[in-house]
């Protein structure tokens, strides 16, 4: 028993009781929570400044009004994502009919991490209600301010024996991680992924892991050059480049590099002025662990281009760096403003590079060659990405968002999410009208005949 032991018990009493399954019931959670996250939007912004320096404008965009959508969208949906779905029945199945029953999981948890601290519990948790399940919220303790602010959200809308929040650290984590849940739904690094999924393993949990990783992003020489530079500048550097799928480094065909670099020069200068240190929309790094961390990799590496910061304020200037395949920049997930710009002379090399490292949780491809797009998709496995953009597939919902392998298991957002967080249930329902004899025994190679026939 764990301290959290009488707050599921709980749960799965109102999860048994059938009180999630009501359609009308989830449709107005759902309406809730959004009331909830208006009604304290102005406390949510501030919390995210005091976070991440993060601006209402960055804050609305990449956190409130990303939960808000996935909210309406959910509600909006979840009557007819939630239908029973008549299907196919083969010859070998008639007289019958095949169906898929969609139904809650049960009793689940979501972790969340600290960089997108706010939408990162909201987004699956608008899922996980409207496809009817209880649910228990852990987010991160470093963006604590943003946990204060969700925490009273959740505590003032909902009975904890539904949905619940768990303030805490690695030690609460892994005491909820001891209990039975009917899913896990994790958001972090791949180092703590490899820790959920180990402990999810010993109840045999199923788990959804949004994970980390180094995420490619090409440069051909066919490119619409200036707008290139601005939309990867906008991707790398939006919450200080403190986001899962910003591209981490640049694999750039060698006869653009020098051409590139200056116009993402032009291109940071454009987006946060000469000095970045006094742009309002330029967010800081969450604490002085990361910051260390980025601070070494700035003092190993060639600087091309910044290299500023600020220790007191955690700030750390837009850096462009000389790339190098055997620096230890590019041995981890850099997460924060360092850009490395490494270069490939032949296109066959790109595979070969990106597909040594783990697979990327993004790809991102800019080139006006579709032959060379297509053979990129092609070569080089990822969860998701872009062609000539960066980080907006994540906003389209009906693209399932996730990593492969080590950048994850499994995908959500939209109608994803709702699948996530429910059970498929096939169930054939046979006809008693008449009862063909084919698969009875005593077997007989006429009937084999058929059976072949039927199966081919
Ligand atoms: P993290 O893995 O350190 O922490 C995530 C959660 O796990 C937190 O709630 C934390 O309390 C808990 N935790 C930490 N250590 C633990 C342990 N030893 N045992 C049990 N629980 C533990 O991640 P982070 O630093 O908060 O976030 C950054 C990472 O998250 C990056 O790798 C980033 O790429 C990834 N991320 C992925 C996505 C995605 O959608 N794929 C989104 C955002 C962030």
């Amino acid at each position: 028993m764990t301290g959290y032991s009488q707050l599921i018990q709980n749960q799965k009493n109102l999860f048994e009781s059938g009180t999630t399954k009501d359609l009308a019931f989830r449709k107005e959670q759902l309406s809730r929570l959004y009331s909830g996250i208006k009604k304290y939007e102005d406390e949510i912004y501030i919390a995210l400044q005091k976070d991440l320096g993060k601006s209402v404008f960055e804050s609305y965009l990449s956190e409130v009004g990303t939960s808000l959508s996935e909210i309406s969208l959910q509600k909006k949906n979840l009557k007819k994502w939630a239908a029973v779905k008549k299907v196919r029945t083969g010859l070998m199945h008639i007289p019958g009919h095949s169906y898929i029953y969609t139904e809650p999981l049960g009793n689940c948890l979501i972790i969340s991490p600290w960089n997108y601290p706010f939408q990162l519990v909201f987004v699956p948790l608008a899922g996980a209600i409207a496809a009817g399940n209880t649910v228990i919220i852990k987010p991160s303790e470093i963006s604590s301010n943003t946990t204060q602010i969700i925490q009273k959200i959740i505590k003032e809308i909902f009975d904890e024996e539904y949905i619940a929040c768990i303030s805490g650290g690695v030690l609460e984590t892994q005491a909820l991680l001891k209990e039975t849940f009917n899913h896990i739904f994790f958001t972090g690094s791949s180092k703590v992924g490899r820790i959920v999924m180990e402990s999810a393993a010993k109840n045999l949990t199923p788990v959804t892991l949004e994970l980390g990783g180094k995420s490619p992003c090409i440069v051909d020489k066919k490119i619409n050059l200036k707008l290139t530079a601005k939309r990867i500048v906008w991707g790398k550097f939006i919450n200080v480049g403190q986001s899962c799928i910003a591209p981490d480094y640049l694999l750039v065909h060698k006869d653009i590099k020098e051409d590139l670099l200056q116009a993402l020069i032009e291109q940071i200068e454009a987006l946060y002025g000469k000095d970045a240190s006094v742009s309002k929309d330029y967010p800081r790094i969450i604490n002085h662990i990361n910051f260390e961390r980025l601070k070494n990799h700035l003092e190993e590496g060639e600087v091309i281009f910044g290299g500023k910061f600020n220790e007191k304020e955690k700030y750390i200037s837009p850096t462009l760096l000389e790339g190098n395949w055997e620096s230890e920049i590019m041995k981890e997930e850099i997460f924060g403003p360092l850009l490395p710009i490494l270069s490939y002379s032949e296109t066959s090399e790109i595979s070969q590079y990106i597909n040594k490292l783990d697979r990327p949780l993004a790809l991102y491809i800019f080139s006006n060659d579709r032959s060379f797009q297509k053979r990129l998709l092609r070569e080089i496995p990822a969860g998701n990405g872009s062609i000539n953009d960066t980080m907006m597939q994540f906003g389209n919902t009906n693209l399932p968002f996730g990593g492969v392998n080590q950048s994850g298991i499994g995908k959500y957002h939209g109608k994803y999410s709702f699948s996530t967080f429910s059970n498929h249930k096939s169930i054939y329902h046979r006809s008693n009208l008449f009862d063909p004899p084919l698969r009875y025994p005593p077997y007989k190679d006429s009937v084999l005949k058929i059976i072949r026939f039927l199966l081919r």
